[in-house]
């Protein structure tokens, strides 16, 4: 295959190559250069129509092809994203903004990591049995859903686009599906894998374009039975209030306000280490990112000068250069809302300890999206700064006396999606991890992910889990069959 980000990109509705019904497109930009690179189409519900009737027509056939078949069509579809890594990932770092070496290194890898993990999974997907002493038999049926709809966010394309793509079609079911307007090349370049994998026509459907006309006509269609939504929780609030009355399943993965917990006893290098990535990996701009930091009393003067001296070093700048650590944010919208946070810390009383301004790009990337690494300290608990997703290279420093005062910092959120928390005393690890308020937590480490793991946030951060068997229960619907012998 020679995959190539073309100028204009179409929706993949039935096995084909689509242009929008209103035939209407909107600009696809490069956030390194400012510049519109291709038109995407603004599909709407008439597109969701053409989409959900070839997910329908396709569904009878795909939800009895044999665990074998669909193994390989899936396993074909990891391969070729391997075969493909070096175009996909220009594709991805063109429409995202991050470093090239990362898309290379995890967003590209991963997607295909997606689709090899459900097509072995399907392999072995089991379900129970539960007998009476009277003899009665009970055995559950978990049969796929019909048609599901997915829509992923702009941060990690291909990679959360492919997490929930993959377990939906390994459980059986027909897919529409939509990535971020803002980054939409690799899931149309998906399109081109997917038909030459030989997946059947309308088990995926790829449709491109807005939250408001397209997604949300996804969400409103009563023959999609199930939403499997990541984004941001003001539209997962808006999905679920559309959902909800339909009586669909849903699947929410929301924002976050990760704490990030440093107590005096950790290990320093590792912890500085690890911090500085999950401070400013992908420009902050990870929903696991910690973005408060705290840090025990006795430790925080020297955590503050360290921990600035080596963020000051990040390097950012053209995502093609592999010296950048850090490449531009995903677009001016989302700097302007980046950028007003600082300002909003500051008017707040917060004291910036480090960056706080854009950046200047240089040659083609004169009219990029930069920021700089941002650190602020001098804040309360309870102030926007640190109660609102910034989602961007900014973080915050409060200090802690107690293991009682972390624990409540932590926990003085309305997100609960990550927590990390730094200590070689395993006793005090397990307690904190026990009492923090979030859904995944990481001890002495941060973003090792398994795949078989659950995947999901406490409060604000969502509803539901993704990974491993949770994902492929929430793409069936489970019957109970009771047999008396
Ligand atoms: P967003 O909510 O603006 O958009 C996400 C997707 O939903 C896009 O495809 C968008 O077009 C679509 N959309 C928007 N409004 C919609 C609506 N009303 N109905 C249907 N679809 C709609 O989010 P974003 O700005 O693309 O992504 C950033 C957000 O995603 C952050 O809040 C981040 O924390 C969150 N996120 C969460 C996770 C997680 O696993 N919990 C992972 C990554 C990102």
């Amino acid at each position: 295959m020679d995959l190539k980000a073309p100028d204009k990109i179409l929706n993949y509705i039935g096995g084909e190559l689509k242009a929008p019904v209103l035939g209407k497109y909107i600009d696809n930009v490069n956030p390194a250069t400012g510049e519109v690179y291709s038109k995407i189409p603004d599909s709407t519900t008439q597109d969701v129509e053409d989409a959900v009737a070839a997910a329908k027509a396709a569904f009878p056939a795909w939800s009895k092809t044999s665990a074998e078949e669909k193994f390989k069509i899936l396993n074909r579809i990891a391969e070729l994203i391997d075969q493909n890594l070096d175009a996909l990932a220009l594709a991805e770092t063109n429409d995202n903004g991050k470093p090239l070496w990362l898309s290379k290194r995890v967003d590209i890898p991963r997607a295909s990591s997606n689709f090899r993990f459900f097509a072995t999974g399907l392999m072995h997907f089991a379900t129970e049995s539960h007998n009476m002493e009277n003899g009665t038999v009970n055995y559950t049926l978990r049969q796929p859903i019909g048609v599901v709809g997915c829509i992923s966010p702009w941060n990690l394309p291909l990679y959360l686009f492919t997490w929930k793509i993959a377990p939906a079609l390994a459980a059986g079911n027909c897919v529409v599906s939509k990535p971020s307007e803002v980054t939409p090349m690799t899931g149309y370049l998906l399109s081109l894998i997917c038909k030459e994998a030989g997946l059947p026509a309308g088990v995926l459907n790829i449709l491109h374009g807005t939250g408001p006309n397209c997604g949300s006509a996804i969400v409103s269609h009563p023959e999609i039975k199930a939403i499997s939504f990541t984004g941001s929780t003001r539209a997962g609030k808006d999905i679920a209030a559309i959902a909800a009355p339909m009586f669909k399943k849903i699947s929410l993965e929301l924002g976050g306000k990760n704490p990030n917990i440093i107590f005096a006893d950790c290990d320093w290098e590792k912890m500085m280490r690890t911090t500085l990535q999950s401070s400013f990996a992908n420009q902050g701009q990870i929903c696991l990112c910690g973005s408060r930091i705290l840090v025990e009393e006795s430790i925080y003067n020297k955590f503050k000068a360290e921990f600035v001296e080596r963020a000051k070093k990040l390097i950012v700048g053209d995502p093609l250069d592999d010296n950048s650590k850090q490449g531009a944010v995903v677009s001016k919208l989302h700097f302007d809302k980046v950028m007003s946070c600082i300002e909003l810390a500051k008017q707040e009383g917060g004291t910036i300890l480090l960056g706080g301004n854009a950046i200047k790009g240089t040659g083609r990337c004169e009219n990029g999206y930069f920021i700089e690494p941002t650190i602020i300290e001098g804040l309360g608990a309870d102030c926007r700064t640190n109660m609102e997703e910034i989602f961007g290279p900014v973080v915050t420093l409060q200090s802690f006396k107690t293991e009682e005062e972390a624990l409540a910092l932590a926990n003085c959120s309305d997100y609960g999606l990550a927590a990390t928390i730094w200590t070689q005393d395993v006793s005090r690890a397990n307690r904190v991890a026990a009492n923090v308020h979030s859904g995944i937590i990481w001890v002495n480490c941060w973003l090792l992910r398994d795949l078989r793991t659950p995947f999901g946030g406490f409060k604000n951060s969502g509803v539901g889990r993704e990974g491993g068997w949770e994902a492929m229960r929430f793409f069936t619907d489970i019957k109970n069959v009771c047999i008396d012998l």
